[in-house]
């Protein structure tokens, strides 16, 4: 196994997660309910993407309980 030949001190190893920092999210209007969305995904809220819908909601479906 290979092994590290020098440690790596506390001040390199933190120089080097220095830009692992996450970026921020760029949340984008959805068009048909006006809720904050990711761009280029499904919106959560009302399922829609490029003012189609495609992900049914839970409430608009019609659920049968005897069936
Ligand atoms: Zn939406």
């Amino acid at each position: 196994m290979a092994v590290p030949q020098n440690k790596v001190t506390r001040s390199r190893r933190n120089m080097r997660r220095a830009h692992d920092a996450l970026g921020a999210a760029n949340p984008a209007e959805c068009p048909s309910c006006g809720e904050l969305k990711r761009p280029h995904h499904v919106c959560a809220a009302c399922g829609s993407y490029n003012d189609k819908e495609i992900v049914a909601q839970a409430d608009e479906i019609d659920v049968d309980e005897d069936a």
